[in-house]
């Protein structure tokens, strides 16, 4: 395996970073998980816009332009031969010294691994997953702008080992005042009286790429989609209710907080999206060359 490391591709034994990297000591910096299919890379585009916002906003200055980065992330798959996984693409304040002051960090460190990723069993995207309401919230807009993808995850793991304690599929994250903001590593939507409904981001919702390929897709089949604050009763009461990543792709919901949706099965809408991102990740993306 070849993982790109600051301009160079080399052996997974060498790709290294250091222990005073702040990336490591303190989770400052930005990354972005980006999916392949049939040799195309998925909304390279999108995902590139989103990381360059991640790190304007903790004030990280990337040391290569967008069409640099892209290129690294198209010769990073090229290097281990696939045409189909994941890639983890990650940018780090860089070594410094010990002392939280990014000043001490002169140069990024950026790094590109291209691998395999199954997120959930296959069986769950036929029967549906269960989901958990977690006690931890969706970090605050006063602590964190929620919209950076930033290495710092560490509520989502404590939600995410909640979920699991529990024996759910993802747990369902609430921001500070008690509305739905997300799943610790996906969008959420329910269909409502035949439309889409789906918190805002400024619910505490990160600004999904699949998310918004479902607003295509939602445009394209005439459906009605809102961004619009929801609470647990919108989801026990909801006709459908989905998931969206990069990683999960659209996976149904059938169950929250161990009360049924609906009829505790996949609904007709979720399985029709689910089948036209199918075709869209078969057929659109850049060419990995
Ligand atoms: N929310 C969180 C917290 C995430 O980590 C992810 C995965 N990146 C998502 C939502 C889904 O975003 P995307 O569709 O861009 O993968």
């Amino acid at each position: 395996m070849k993982i790109y490391l600051n301009g160079n591709l080399v052996p997974k034994e060498q790709a290294t970073v250091s222990v005073f990297d702040h990336g490591l000591l303190y989770g400052d910096g930005v990354f972005e998980g980006i999916r392949f299919y049939s040799g195309r890379v998925f909304r390279l585009d999108d995902h590139i816009d989103r990381l360059y916002r991640s790190a304007r906003a903790i004030a990280l200055s990337i040391p290569l332009d967008r069409d640099a980065m892209s290129q690294a992330v198209l010769d990073t798959i090229r290097a281990n031969g696939m045409s189909d996984g994941y890639v983890r693409l990650v940018v780090t304040r860089g070594e410094g010294s010990l002392g939280l002051s990014p000043k001490s960090c002169p140069t990024p460190t950026v790094f590109v691994i291209a691998a395999g990723i199954t997120l959930y069993p296959e069986e769950m995207y036929r029967n549906g997953l269960k989901l958990v309401t977690c006690s931890t919230r969706r970090i605050a807009h006063g602590a964190l702008s929620p919209m950076v993808k930033s290495l710092n995850y560490l509520n989502n793991i404590m939600a995410k080992i909640e979920a699991e304690q529990a024996g759910a599929g993802e747990g369902l994250m609430l921001n500070e005042q008690g509305y739905v903001a997300e799943c610790t590593g996906d969008n959420v939507f329910i269909v409502r009286d035949g439309r889409l409904v789906t918190p805002p981001i400024a619910a505490g919702a990160l600004a999904g790429v699949t998310r918004a390929v479902v607003f295509e897709l939602a445009r394209q089949l005439g459906i009605d989609i809102r961004e619009e604050d929801i609470t647990r009763y919108d989801i026990y009461t909801a006709d459908e209710c989905f998931l969206t990543g990069t990683a999960a792709e659209i996976i149904p919901v059938v169950e929250l907080d161990s009360r049924p949706i609906d009829d505790g099965k996949p609904g007709p809408l979720t399985l029709r999206l689910t089948e036209l991102f199918r075709e869209l990740t078969r057929t659109t993306g850049t060419p990995i060359g």
